[in-house]
């Protein structure tokens, strides 16, 4: 089975140079964060994901979470992983202060969570859960609530859940039926909710759930819903975990990937009503969702990078191993000499890298949308929500891609369970559904963020990335003549298809949603070439500054001018494929599928 070890140097990179780390912790008044510390507390966390989460890894696949008496039990080994996360301080890392929280910037707080979903991601699946709880109860509970359960939620003496999913309720969440009936100052939630992640474990002492259901009178559909805390264990006059609340997990899905994350059936209410306690206003639950989505759907964005880089560790170790062929001398040799073999890891480094670039620097571009500063946060919410989808659609795409590598890196071995390279690329298939299929990121992308503006977001993402064209040009070689070449071409392009698009979208409407796929993938890669180019030009700058090997240094450049090679080219494909119109897709007869 594989290791893992963090991936410290291109953390650090990207942390200081694209992010530009220390900057922001100096504008935001950050007096005591700076990229040093945000080094270490990455070493440190290293070291819990390789020693202690990564063996879990293969362990949660194969023996999996199972249900006993309505109660799931997790696998062996997880609740020891857990409490040593929590005794250490991790879940408490980007939590505000007044509820215990350490209250570094969110970007920090990504690049520890790369490490726990490479490690193991199944097992930080449920920190995840938690981490949204937490974000939604800070953006819409009352004072009360965020008493009651932020501080153990934030130090992880409690986990939270996201209860969202119904049978009926899937991608369409206006149609939700879990009914909440007025009960005094509390609700009485009844429903079933299916796919709960972690919805139910023995690692701590309660589950705070967050539901989605609707009161008696509420309008029909989106404008009706509303959300509702769910604690497994009701609250004692102390605040203490007491009365076993009505909600149970019924079963547990058998699925593909991540094992080791149970997926429950939860069932709210089979004894009269689960009790529950209304966050924020009635009828305003989907809203909220949505202000917290942000977060969550980077978050499994990052997951699509974990899964790539733990892959893609793999294959390396599996090529430098594996002896198969002969040099022209006779001697025999491991695949890591053979071109291909070379090419398939060059493209899976490079994609990886890509894809922490565009992680990373999202996760900042949402510190700074929260700066105190009016004017900063203007700027950079609508560039939040531009590049949401991105992240969350094209990295969790992408990750099918380099996980299939890592299996055609182990020939045969690969399909053959007990190497792990099939864990990595059955745990990666989720992760484009999941938090929104790449459809509904997509639609999300071209509508809400692209269309509803008049392109404004999009047109000034694209200013930047002349930015960087325009200082490509500067550099007198080949390889930044070609960068320069290959990244002026596809912002062209994006450029121009946001013209079209606008132009023709008024009097098509189904154009946007038939394209929608290509457009967000386009940009994906478009943002990821631009990112790598970025990074090429800070590399060519610290060349022989002895503050990086310079080995790592020169690699950046060969990873920037691989993807402008091999994956900046697909943006401008992607441009050609919205601007054919795929008018057939809604043309053709359904009979005729
Ligand atoms: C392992 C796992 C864990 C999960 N964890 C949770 C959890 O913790 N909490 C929770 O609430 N849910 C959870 N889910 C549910 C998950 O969020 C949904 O499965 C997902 O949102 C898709 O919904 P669906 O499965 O009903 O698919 P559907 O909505 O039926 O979609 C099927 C297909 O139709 C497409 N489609 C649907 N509507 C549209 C549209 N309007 N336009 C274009 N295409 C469309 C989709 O893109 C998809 O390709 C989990 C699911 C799994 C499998």
């Amino acid at each position: 089975m594989s290791t893992y070890t963090a991936p410290y140097a291109d953390a650090n990179f990207v942390i200081k140079e694209l992010v530009k780390f220390d900057q922001y912790c100096s504008e935001a008044g950050l007096e005591e964060v700076n990229s040093e510390l945000a080094s270490v507390i990455i070493e440190e966390a290293g070291k819990l994901a390789s020693d202690v989460l990564a063996p879990l890894n293969s362990t949660g696949d194969q023996n999996g979470a199972r249900l006993e008496d309505n109660k799931v039990i997790e696998t062996e080994g997880f609740a020891d992983a857990y409490q040593q996360y929590v005794e250490n301080g991790w879940a408490t890392l980007t939590g505000p202060e007044e509820f215990g929280g350490q209250a570094l910037p969110n970007v920090l707080g990504t690049a520890v969570n790369e490490l726990w979903h490479s490690a193991n991601m199944g097992f930080a699946l449920c920190p995840m859960l938690s981490q949204g709880a937490v974000e939604a109860l800070i953006a819409h509970g009352s004072d009360e609530l965020k008493a009651q359960y932020l501080p153990q939620l934030i130090s992880g003496e409690w986990t939270g859940t996201m209860n969202l999913t119904e049978p009926n309720a899937g991608s369409d969440l206006a149609a939700v039926a879990s009914k909440a009936i007025p009960d005094g100052d509390v609700y009485k939630i009844t429903g079933q909710k299916i796919f709960i992640t972690w919805g139910d474990h023995q690692m701590t002492s309660n589950v705070v759930h967050l539901v989605l259901a609707r009161l008696p009178d509420a309008p029909a559909g989106v404008k009706g819903i509303s959300l509702f805390i769910v604690p497994k264990f009701k609250l004692d006059a102390n605040g203490e975990p007491g009365e076993l609340n009505d909600v149970a997990c019924v079963s547990l899905e058998h699925k593909l990937g991540i094992h080791g994350s149970p997926t429950c059936v939860m069932s709210f209410g089979d004894n009269g009503g689960a009790e529950g306690y209304l966050v924020g206003e009635a009828n305003k639950g989907l809203m909220y969702m949505f202000t917290m989505m942000n977060h969550a759907r980077q978050s499994v964005g990052l997951q699509g990078l974990s899964i790539s880089e733990r892959a893609y560790q793999q294959s390396v170790e599996y090529a430098k191993e594996r002896i198969q062929g002969t040099r022209k001398d006779g001697s025999k040799m491991a695949i890591i000499e053979h071109p291909d073999v070379r090419r398939m890891l060059l493209a899976q480094k490079s994609g990886i890298e890509a894809m922490r670039a565009l992680a990373y620097v999202a996760a900042s571009d949402v510190d700074k949308a929260h700066s105190k500063d009016a004017e900063v946060a203007k700027h950079y919410q609508p560039r939040v929500d531009l590049l949401t989808p991105i992240v969350k659609g094209w990295m969790t795409e992408f990750a099918q891609e380099l996980t299939s590598l890592n299996i055609q890196v182990h020939g045969g071995m690969g399909c053959i369970e007990e190497t792990g390279a099939a864990q990595h690329y059955r745990d990666a298939r989720i992760l484009p559904i999941y938090e929104g299929t790449t459809g509904i990121q997509a639609l999300d992308f071209i509508g809400r963020k692209m269309l509803m503006d008049q392109g404004a977001a999009l047109e000034s993402l694209q200013s930047e990335m002349m930015i960087t064209v325009n200082a490509l040009a500067t550099v007198d070689s080949p390889v930044f003549a070609k960068l320069h070449r290959e990244l002026r071409t596809a912002v062209e392009r994006s450029m121009q298809v946001r013209s079209w698009l606008l132009d023709k979208s008024a009097s098509n409407r189904d154009l946007a949603s038939s394209v929608c796929v290509d457009f967000l993938m386009m940009h994906g890669f478009l943002c990821g070439g631009w990112l790598l180019a970025k990074s090429a030009l800070s590399a060519q700058e610290l060349m022989g500054s002895g503050e990086y090997a310079d080995d790592f240094l020169r690699t950046k450049l060969i990873t920037a001018e691989f993807f402008a090679d091999n994956y900046l080219p697909r943006a401008n494909r992607h441009a050609d494929v919205v601007m054919s119109g795929l008018s057939g897709a809604c043309e053709i007869d359904t009979e005729q599928f």
